[in-house]
């Protein structure tokens, strides 16, 4: 009798395939082990048992598998089906799944690079044979492929004695390694509480009569801490005061003043922080209790609640219950790199159970929390992460948490497998017979459709925390204050006078621009032509800071130009404005204050995001320019102003969406402003004042926006009304992807009528020197998604087998928005 199994080679394969194994290899192994497998020429491969099976392949030799690698499945069986269902709903392999879930670490492979751990020092006499031989190898060369491995030991099946190495900590897998964050100290001072008693204040002052500059420095501090009402730094101590930081050392060191740092993110300024959890407000307690209504006989449940209605509190005591009966709990985010300020805070309250699935971790780091999850260790208990981390091995997931479900980033769109985490999520917590949580102040036209329909449960709320007022949301015309000479630059002067009065009062304010660098157009005011990238049809930006003009699609970059390279003359001028332009003037408007960007070119660095963060948090920023980084769900206590520079161009956005992706952004980035006690003021600059969507964030009327958006879906035959499947072509060839697409159109037609959009270029029509044209499907609710998908599949099938298309990369996005 003969035994086979089919496994999942991390490669875009349409199919399984199947390999030889011995009757004892079938007795021992099972789903989710991994196996190490020829296959092609010389390639070797980690691939993962998915059966186990007696039936030989028909088309092909099954070969026989080099090793097994994992005595128990490093893959759990709900996982397998998970990965199963987003192969099939989103059209890819499910090796391409396995990629996108496994740390590299699980995937060696015969590319693999190895080195030596240089951290750790390596006992030789340790060391086996074998492994001695590869850890001699690099010490005279940095580096090795697997194959050179195979060479040196002279035999084909190496994957564990490196597997053991790296274990043991002597070799290293090529990967990035990620330097660890050290938040930043800060070091703050107080009077000591020996002396916090104003007798024994006035003693003191007294006894420092006789130490002039010593006394300075503690009246000094008395006169910061009644006026600022925050943590007084050292450095602004010594600044206000005169004083070197040797006489404050000298007042620490006789516990005259008290020093402390700061190490969290979040000044604690009242003092009294405390984590436990905090007591829900009446709103947040009927909030939490309609949730838990829903869950009864719902299995999602959508909370819209406003930018800053204390979500996140009711998140933690969801989260809570969850661990009281022993589950799991997966907080999605929609990017994981602006999490600092949410994981400190759950830090808090669930401390070590709380782990933390980032994509820029180290492989070890991620192979660690894997096996935490495997083995459902208690570190494993409060999973936080992006989008990917609904891949990990759960055991006992109860709930499943989607903050900001109306972020576009819950959506891959490069490579496959082109998965909607919200909606992979649903089927997630489903397998589990979990509950799913969507938050958000602005909630997805799909998510609140299902609320309406019944699908979901909905439960609103509508308050601030604190009953702090929704800002106040003023449009301002830009049209009219040009031609009233009314602006400095791109600043009305209204945005102006608010501006200062924020300042004046201590408070800090956020600018958003939707667009980086300094100029996005540069024209020859001459002969009007304008320098385009070389391999993208788009116009390149113009970065005033380097000097260079860039293309945001695919990096290529040159030195700005003196002059026209059409016509000759140096009648170059800029056209529209970026985050550096916005920077820029204010410095000029605002020269004693403190400007920051937040934006790509800024926080490219591994932990750029969390540093200005930090010094936002900190207010050593006055003023902070930024994209749309800014708007996703932080919590700053002293911002008062939030201005739009221009919110024309987000509503002016090619796409159907793109009116309520506006009113998402806006309302968020409005939401950033008067967190705390007072009411917060937003300006939106605008050449449409009258603009609906416009009407409808100054007045918060997201139902209003909804009730709109959706009569134009429903008239344009667009989500959530009709389901979306997007093909796009690629090829450097301009006529070859003109006939590809037309082909695959002209099958599609056939079947699906008009429902069948373009093909079309899109408005960026060639990237990166391939040419790119797009399919549109659009599926009435009536049609089976299931068959369309197979007949989709049935057209691909049929086009690859044409030798002329085959080289036309064709990429298939189910539910593209
Ligand atoms: P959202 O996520 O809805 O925008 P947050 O959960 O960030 O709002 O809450 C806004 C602010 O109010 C935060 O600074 C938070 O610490 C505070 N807050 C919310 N609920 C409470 C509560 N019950 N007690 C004390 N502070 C709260
Ligand atoms: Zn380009």
């Amino acid at each position: 009798m003969l035994h086979f199994i089919d496994v999942i080679l991390p490669i875009p394969l349409q199919k399984a395939f199947t390999y030889h194994i011995t009757e004892a290899e079938s007795k021992f192994l099972a789903p989710g082990m991994r196996v190490a497998v020829p296959f092609g020429k010389s390639k070797v491969y980690t691939a993962l048992v998915y059966s186990i099976h007696k039936n030989p392949p028909t088309a092909y030799e099954a070969k026989t598998i080099h090793q097994i690698l994992d005595d128990t499945p490093v893959i759990t069986p709900n996982q397998l089906k998970h990965w199963d269902w987003i192969a099939t709903y989103y059209m890819c392999s499910l090796g391409e799944v396995m990629r996108a879930a496994m740390p590299n670490a699980f995937l060696l492979e015969s590319e693999t690079i190895i080195s030596r751990n240089e951290k750790n020092t390596i006992e030789t006499s340790e060391l086996k044979d074998e492994e001695y031989l590869i850890y001699e190898a690099l010490q005279h060369q940095s580096s090795l492929k697997i194959n050179d491995v195979v060479s040196i030991l002279d035999k084909k099946r190496v994957l564990p004695i490196i597997n053991g190495l790296v274990k043991k900590g002597v070799l290293n897998l090529q990967e990035e390694l990620y330097e660890k964050y050290t938040p930043k100290l800060v070091r703050y001072v107080k009077l000591h509480h020996n002396h916090k008693s104003q007798e024994k204040l006035q003693a003191l002052l007294k006894e420092l009569s006789r130490a002039p500059k010593q006394r300075e420095v503690v009246l000094t501090l008395f006169t910061m801490e009644a006026s600022l009402k925050q943590p007084i730094k050292v450095s602004d101590l010594a600044e206000r005061s005169g004083a070197s930081t040797s006489i404050i050392k000298t007042l620490i060191d006789k516990a005259i003043l008290e020093e402390y740092h700061i190490q969290v993110d979040r000044v604690q300024f009242d003092g009294e922080g405390d984590a436990d959890a905090k007591h829900l407000s009446d709103a947040q307690q009927e909030a939490y209790q309609q949730i838990e209504a829903v869950f009864k006989d719902k299995s999602v449940a959508l909370l819209h609640g406003v930018t800053s209605s204390g979500k996140t509190e009711i998140y933690v005591q969801l989260i809570q219950n969850q661990l009281n009966t022993g589950k799991q709990v997966l907080y999605l985010l929609p990017e994981i790199a602006l999490t600092t300020q949410l994981v400190n805070r759950l830090q808090d309250y669930f401390g070590d159970k709380v782990a933390v699935f980032h994509s820029r971790y180290s492989g070890n780091e991620r192979v660690e929390v894997w096996q935490n999850m495997l083995l459902n260790t208690e570190k494993a208990q409060v999973i936080i992460g992006a989008r990917s981390s609904l891949l990990l091995p759960f055991k006992n997931l109860g709930l499943i948490i989607v903050d900001e479900e109306h972020e576009s980033s819950y959506k891959q769109f490069d490579p496959a497998p082109r998965y909607h985490a919200r909606d992979a999520a649903i089927v997630l917590a489903h397998m589990f017979q979990a509950k799913t949580l969507l938050g958000s102040a602005t909630p997805s036209l799909e998510s609140y459709f299902n609320a309406s329909q019944g699908k979901y449960g909905l439960v609103e709320l509508n308050t601030r925390y604190n009953n702090v007022l929704m800002p106040d949301i003023e449009l301002v015309d830009l049209a009219d204050k040009y031609k009233r000479k009314r602006m400095k630059g791109h600043f009305s002067d209204r945005l102006i006078e608010e501006m200062t009065e924020t300042l004046e009062e201590g408070f800090q304010i956020i600018l958003f621009q939707n667009r980086r660098g300094f100029s996005p157009i540069i024209e020859c005011t001459t002969c009007g032509t304008s320098p385009q990238c070389p391999n993208c049809d788009v116009s390149l930006t113009y970065h005033q800071y380097r000097d260079q003009l860039r293309c945001h699609y695919c990096g290529y970059n040159s030195a700005m130009q003196k002059s026209c390279q059409a016509c000759g003359n140096a009648t170059l001028d800029t056209k529209g404005f970026g985050t550096e332009q916005i920077e820029e003037e204010v410095k000029v408007l605002f020269p004693e204050k403190k400007v920051a960007r937040m934006d790509l070119d800024t926080t490219r660095g591994k932990y750029g995001f969390d540093k200005i963060i930090n010094s936002f948090e900190q207010r050593e920023i006055d003023i902070l320019v930024g994209t749309q980084m800014l708007t996703k769900g932080l919590d700053f206590r002293f911002v008062k102003l939030v201005g739009i520079m221009n919110a024309d161009n987000l509503l002016n956005f090619p796409d159907f969406r793109a009116h309520e992706r506006s009113y998402q952004l806006m309302a968020q980035v409005s939401g950033r402003a008067g967190r705390t006690d007072l009411r917060g003021k937003v300006l939106i600059q605008t050449y449409n004042p009258h603009h609906n969507i416009l009407q409808q964030v100054s007045t918060n009327s997201y139902k209003e926006m909804y009730a709109e958006q959706m009569n134009e879906r429903y008239n344009y035959k667009y989500p959530p009304i009709y389901r979306l499947i997007k093909i796009t072509f690629k090829h450097k060839d301009y006529n070859r992807v003109n006939l590809a697409a037309d082909w695959y159109a002209k099958s599609l037609r056939q079947l699906f009528k008009t429902n069948v959009l373009g093909p079309e270029f899109p408005p960026v029509s060639r990237i990166r020197n391939l040419y790119h044209k797009n399919v549109l499907v659009k599926i009435p609710q009536k049609q089976s998604l299931v068959k369309t998908k197979e007949a989709i599949q049935k057209i691909d099938n049929s086009f690859n087998a044409i030798k002329d298309f085959r080289p036309v990369r064709v990429v298939i996005n189910v539910d593209n928005y």
